[in-house]
């Protein structure tokens, strides 16, 4: 399997998984141009795609989709609230029912040689989730925008090989920052976002020997560093009650604005 993010951050989000024979994208949240450069580095087009997965319709992961339909036959699939979420922001009404395939939480979906299994994320949108990708006795998790998290994520997102995890905000860089007192309570409420604490405790429920790679991903660009989120977690994972440090995985923060490095494994 092959895993990047082409972008990933409150300010739009693509995240590849792909096998030699099937290429997905998870989430078009920045611009089709954007997605078009961060393919070519991987020497892929649109045209190579087979599927985009939608986790839900915030603007964030879907900011692309209308271009996107216009020059390509790509089937979009997301859940049923997350269509007429992306239907109901769609004012010309050009994104028909026929462009879309629905999916259910934990409903496994096959497009080429990869399976797709949606799951349940706790999110302020209609229908939100995150997925997990199956392919040649591989895992990989992608959870972003959760604001809290249950025994249920840490069960679904077990055994990955990799993951996309949220770290969205620090908690003291949200209080004292800018953003509006409702703002606030948003994001730090149950169905906001995943502080870079929250991230760390739950990666240390998630690690295991055989982890090839984990991204951290959505940072908050007015609440969040790279290099904070990544201490916090790195914290976390020294301290917390496991066997493992933080320099036995790659640990990175995928980039807001470019291509991450890529896994292959
Ligand atoms: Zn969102
Ligand atoms: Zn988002």
């Amino acid at each position: 399997m092959r895993f990047t993010t082409i972008a990933s951050g409150s300010s739009g989000n693509c995240t590849y998984v792909g096998s030699d024979n099937t290429h997905i994208l998870i989430d078009a949240g920045i611009s089709k141009k954007r997605i078009e450069e961060g393919l070519k580095t991987l020497d892929l087009g649109l045209s190579d795609i087979d599927a985009i997965f939608v986790t839900h319709e915030h603007s964030d992961h879907i900011a692309a989709l209308h271009t996107i339909l216009k020059k390509f036959d790509i089937p979009i699939y997301a859940t049923n609230g997350t269509i007429q979420g992306i239907r109901s922001s769609d004012k010309k009404c050009e994104m028909t029912d026929s462009r879309f395939i629905e999916v259910s939480v934990d409903k496994e979906v096959a497009v080429g040689d990869m399976i797709l299994n949606p799951m349940k994320i706790s999110h302020d949108a209609l229908e939100p989730c995150g997925y997990r990708v199956f392919c040649n006795g591989r895992k990989i998790g992608v959870a972003t925008d959760l604001g809290c998290y249950t025994d249920y994520t840490v069960d679904c997102l077990k055994d990955c090989d990799a993951l996309l995890l949220e770290a969205n905000h620090d908690v003291r860089m949200l209080q004292t920052g800018p953003y509006p007192y409702q703002l606030k309570r948003r994001i730090l409420g149950d169905t906001g976002h995943l502080s870079n604490d929250k991230s760390g405790e739950l990666l240390c429920k998630l690690l295991h020997d055989n982890m090839k790679g984990i991204f951290l991903g959505h940072l908050s660009k007015e609440n969040n560093l790279p290099e904070l989120a990544y201490e916090t977690v790195r914290v976390e994972i020294e301290m917390g009650d496991n066997p493992y440090s933080a320099s036995d995985f790659p640990l990175m923060v995928a980039s807001r604005s470019e291509v991450s490095p890529l896994l292959e494994f």
